[in-house]
C-alpha cells in the first residue's frame, strides 16, 4: 500500500495553498486530492463578482511569487475588480499548475485512524496511508436548509450551492430566501436574467455595505481602519487579521467579534442592480407546501405567495460531522465544540496527525479562517508544525511572520 508524509484533502485555496507551502518542507512527501477549484466552479452563480477585495484574494505560496499581480503579469492582462468568479477560478488553477502540479484530481471517500497515522480510500478504489491528514474541504457540506422548507419537493426548492446556472429561471417566479451577499446577488442575477424575483429577509433591514465602502476609499485612513484581509468592520479588521492575537482574547469577546465581523451583509455595488427587485425585510416563512409544481409560502405576516422555486441562500453551519469520508471512530475522537474542531497553534486537532484548514478552523482562530485570505496564515502555521515548530504561544516574532500575509499587498 502506497504511503506518504501527508495527504491533503481538498484543492481550493486553503488546500492548495497548504501544498504550496508544504512542498518547500524538506523531505517531506506529500500528496494532495481534488479538483482545483472544484467548489467554486461548481457551487457558485455563474456571474458572481467576488466581494472580497484584492488585497484579500490571493492563493498563498511560500515565496509570495504567485499573488493575483503575479497571474495579470503571466497573463499580460489586467483583472477587473471586482474579481469575476471566472476570472478567480482561472487564477486558482494557475495556481496549482505552478505550484502543485502534482495535484491528483481523485476524491477521498475514507479516512480512518491507523495508528501510527491513518488510512485512506479514493474514488478508483485505491487504499493509502499517511502520518498525517489536512482536511480542507469546505463548505459545500455544511449548507443549512432551514426545517420550515422541509418536505418540499427537489424541482421546486434548492440551496444556492446547488445552483450554477441561475439563467435556468428567466420568465419564472422566485422566491430568494436570505439577506446576505449571496442571497442578495443570486437576486440580482435571477433578476438580470429576466425571472420574477422577491427575496424574503428575516432582518428588519439590509446591511448594505455602503458606508464601509466609503471607508475603504480614504487611503492612509482607510489602512489605519482595515487590515488588508478585510474581514470585519473598521478597527475589528485588525484584530480579525491576527489570529494569534485573536485566538488569545476571552471566549466571549471572540464569539462576539466573530458574529459582528461575518454578519449578513450585501456588497455597496449590489444595490443599484436591485433597484428593481422587491426586497420583503422582517418577514419570515412560517409554512412552505407544494401546490402542484409550484409552491405556496406563507409568511408570518399573514401573506402568501405562489411561485415556481424557493432558493435558499440561508448559508453555511460548520459541521465536521457532514464529512462523510470521516470514520465515525475518527470523528469521535476529535475534540469538537459546536461542530467545529478544536485546533492547536498548528491546526492539528485532538486527534494527533489531523488538521483541519478553512472554515472548520474558524472557532479556533477566527472569522479569517472563512475567506481566501486566511489561507496565508494556516498554511504557514501548519508547515511551522509539520515542520516541527508552532509552540502554541509563538513568540512575537513567530507572530510576526506567521500573519504578514500575502493580503498586505
Ligand atoms: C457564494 C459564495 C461566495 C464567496 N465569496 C467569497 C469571496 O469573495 N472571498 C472569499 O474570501 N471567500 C468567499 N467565499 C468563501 C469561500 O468559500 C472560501 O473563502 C474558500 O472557498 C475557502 O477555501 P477552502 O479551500 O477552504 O474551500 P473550497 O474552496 O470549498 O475548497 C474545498 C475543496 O475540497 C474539495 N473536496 C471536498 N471533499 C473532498 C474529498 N472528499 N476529496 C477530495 N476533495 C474534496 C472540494 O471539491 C473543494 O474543491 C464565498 C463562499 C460562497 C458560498
Amino acid at each position: 500500500m502506497a504511503t506518504c508524509d501527508v495527504a491533503i484533502v481538498g484543492a481550493g485555496p486553503y488546500g492548495l495553498s497548504a501544498a504550496a507551502h508544504l512542498r518547500a518542507v524538506k523531505g517531506l512527501e506529500v500528496r494532495v486530492f481534488g479538483e482545483p477549484m472544484a467548489s467554486w466552479e461548481r457551487h457558485m452563480p455563474i456571474g458572481m463578482l467576488l466581494r472580497s477585495p484584492w488585497s484579500a484574494s490571493h492563493l498563498a505560496d511560500p515565496s509570495e511569487g504567485l499573488t493575483l499581480e503575479a497571474y495579470q503579469a503571466a497573463l499580460g492582462d489586467r483583472l477587473p475588480r471586482p474579481i469575476p468568479l471566472g476570472r478567480f477560478i482561472e487564477y486558482g488553477r494557475w495556481f496549482q499548475r505552478c505550484a502543485v502540479p502534482q495535484t491528483e484530481e481523485k476524491n477521498v471517500v475514507r479516512i480512518d485512524a491507523s495508528p501510527p497515522g491513518f488510512r485512506m480510500r479514493l474514488d478508483d478504489g485505491e487504499e493509502c496511508r499517511t502520518r498525517r491528514v489536512v482536511i480542507a474541504a469546505g463548505i459545500v457540506p455544511c449548507a443549512w436548509r432551514p426545517p420550515e422548507f422541509d418536505g418540499l419537493p427537489v424541482p421546486c426548492i434548492s440551496h444556492s450551492c446547488e445552483q450554477r446556472d441561475l439563467r435556468q429561471f428567466a420568465r419564472r417566479q422566485v422566491v430568494v430566501i436570505g439577506g446576505g451577499q449571496s442571497a442578495l446577488e443570486s437576486a440580482a442575477l435571477l433578476h438580470e436574467a429576466g425571472a420574477d424575483v422577491e427575496v424574503v429577509v428575516r432582518q428588519p433591514r439590509i446591511h448594505w455595505l455602503d458606508r464601509s465602502a466609503k471607508l475603504h476609499r480614504l487611503g492612509l485612513v482607510s489602512r489605519l481602519l482595515y487590515h488588508p484581509s478585510d474581514v470585519g468592520p473598521a478597527g475589528v479588521s485588525h484584530l480579525v487579521g491576527r489570529p494569534t492575537l485573536f485566538r488569545q482574547l476571552p471566549r466571549g469577546w471572540q464569539d462576539g467579534l466573530a458574529a459582528r465581523s461575518i454578519r449578513a451583509a450585501g456588497a455597496a455595488w449590489l444595490q443599484p442592480r436591485l433597484t428593481e427587485v422587491q426586497i420583503s425585510t422582517g418577514r419570515s416563512v412560517t409554512s412552505a407546501r407544494p401546490v402542484g409544481d409550484r409552491v405556496r409560502l406563507q409568511l408570518d405576516d399573514g401573506t402568501e405567495r405562489c411561485v415556481d422555486h424557493v432558493l435558499l441562500a440561508t448559508g453555511y453551519r460548520i459541521d465536521i460531522a457532514r464529512y462523510s469520508f470521516l470514520a465515525v471512530r475518527l470523528l469521535n475522537a476529535i475534540r469538537r465544540i459546536d461542530g467545529f474542531p478544536q485546533l492547536d497553534a498548528g491546526f492539528e486537532t485532538s486527534v494527533r496527525g489531523l488538521h483541519f484548514l478553512g472554515a472548520p478552523a474558524a472557532w479556533s482562530f477566527g472569522p479569517l479562517m472563512r475567506f481566501v485570505a486566511g489561507a496565508s496564515y494556516a498554511s504557514r502555521a501548519l508547515a511551522l508544525r509539520i515542520a516541527g515548530g508552532a509552540a502554541d504561544r509563538p513568540s512575537p516574532e513567530t507572530a510576526r511572520v506567521l500573519e504578514s500575509t500575502t493580503a498586505g499587498r
